[in-house]
């Protein structure tokens, strides 16, 4: 497939009228537009105003899409206790697979080809099935949680690190490799220490399956684990193994010199959650200290209840306007940060290899985008239009690994209005 527009190779390069060349999986090469129709001129061809790479959303949780709206105006731990753990406790396999189905039609119609996922305790299988549906490229993983949580959540310890690993031996590079699995404590705060030491352990024991958990995003949180293990939340993770380049941390928000410390010497990727971090009052991550130290940043809308959307143009907006506004310099995280954040870091936190950029010989996760709209004029700088002006309704093409997921719009191979009917009759019991 011939693909053409404004080619966003990455943050630093653009081809003006340019095209992209796929071939199976993988890109076959990049070029000026009338000299690769020339050398092309049998393959099919679709012709958008910007052609970038697909987006990658570095934190998410797909089956809480039902409870989109149900907790707004709430902090974290009474966001998560009084409102998402009863909900995820009490949905069916059923209404695993529609929320997760509804989750990753969201992000394949806005813009994101692979995401890290977040699960829940139980029916996790239905989300990988979900995934291997609708077609996304996902590191993903069950929910361990086996202290300090409600009924029916809390799980034995040995039998939830039982089930994970019954579910890496499943899915891990399942769907043509597009999905791999990560060991997905909640957070310290509903894991023992031998959950945690035992998350590391299965991680070990198999090749590219990944670990990530929440991290220092509320101040409440933080009080708790260090009350409980006398240490900074960073330094319990750090000392239970749960700190490497094989691990992801969302948030990061309160963190200090030592533990950032911790996170650059390791090798930890975080994910920040601008949205996330600012609609449950969370507070701002030190996403310039992080880069500038050398961290991999990657970006996340978090779960649709406390976002409430899953838009990868908006998170890169808001992470750019968010240290602009805490630092009070306007100069802060500029587009290309953002949309690096949003593509190459977001592949490198995931372990995707040759993910993010468009170039020959690198997966084929592209998206076609549209600028015939009020909006979208003029395009001074695609960049600057990709992060400040673009919303993922521009997406009109979605391709992940060669194939096409969105065509024109339209969801191609799933019957999107059932999804949603469905999604819309399992929610009521949940507002
Ligand atoms: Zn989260």
């Amino acid at each position: 497939m011939l693909l053409t527009g404004t080619v966003v190779v990455d943050s630093a390069t653009v081809i003006d009228e340019g095209a992209v060349v796929v071939d199976g999986t993988t890109i076959e090469t990049v070029g000026e537009r009338d000299e690769l129709l020339d050398r092309y001129p049998d393959h099919e061809r679709r012709d958008f105003d910007i052609v970038a790479p697909g987006l990658v959303g570095s934190h998410i949780h797909s089956v809480q899409s039902l409870g989109r709206g149900i907790a707004d105006d709430t902090e974290l731990l009474d966001w998560l206790f009084d409102h998402i753990l009863p909900m995820e406790g009490s949905m069916g396999a059923d209404e695993m697979r529609t929320a997760a189905t509804l989750g990753y039609l969201e992000l394949i119609e806005s813009g994101t080809t692979t995401c890290i996922d977040h699960l829940s305790v139980s029916h996790a299988d239905q989300a990988f099935e979900a995934a291997g549906e609708v077609g996304i490229r996902a590191l993903m993983g069950k929910v361990l949680m086996d202290q300090a949580s409600p009924e029916p959540l809390e799980e034995d310890t040995e039998e939830a690190l039982a089930e994970s690993e019954e579910l890496i031996r499943q899915y891990h590079g399942a769907f043509g490799d597009r999905v791999r699995y990560a060991v997905t404590p909640r957070f310290a705060v509903t894991c023992s220490e031998e959950c945690l030491r035992g998350a590391r352990e299965l991680a070990d024991r198999y090749d590219g399956v990944r670990i990530h958990t929440h991290a220092s995003e509320n101040l409440g949180e933080i009080e708790t684990v260090e009350t409980e293990t006398g240490m900074r939340n960073v330094h319990w993770l750090d000392e239970v193994g749960l700190t490497g380049e094989d691990v992801v941390l969302a948030h990061c928000v309160h963190t200090d010199e030592t533990e950032r410390d911790v996170l650059a010497e390791t090798g930890t990727h975080v994910t920040h959650c601008p949205s996330s971090n600012m609609k449950l009052a969370s507070g701002v991550a030190p996403v310039l200290d992080y880069l500038d130290r050398g961290i991999n940043v990657a970006l996340g809308n978090d779960g649709p209840p406390c976002n409430n959307t899953l838009d990868p143009f908006t998170e890169m907006r808001q992470a750019s306007l968010l240290q602009k506004v805490s630092q009070l310099e306007s100069t802060a995280l500029p587009a290309a940060t953002a949309f690096e954040m949003a593509t190459v870091n977001g592949a490198e936190a995931a372990g995707f290899e040759q993910l993010g950029k468009l170039k020959p010989g690198w997966k084929a996760d592209v998206i076609g985008l549209r600028t015939d709209t009020s909006r979208a004029t003029p395009v001074h700088d695609v960049l600057s239009h990709l992060v400040f002006a673009t919303h993922g309704d521009d997406v009109a093409f979605t391709m992940v690994d060669g194939e096409v997921l969105l065509d024109d719009g339209e969801v191609v191979g799933v019957d999107v209005e059932a999804v949603r009917e469905q999604a819309q009759t399992y929610a009521e019991q949940y507002s």
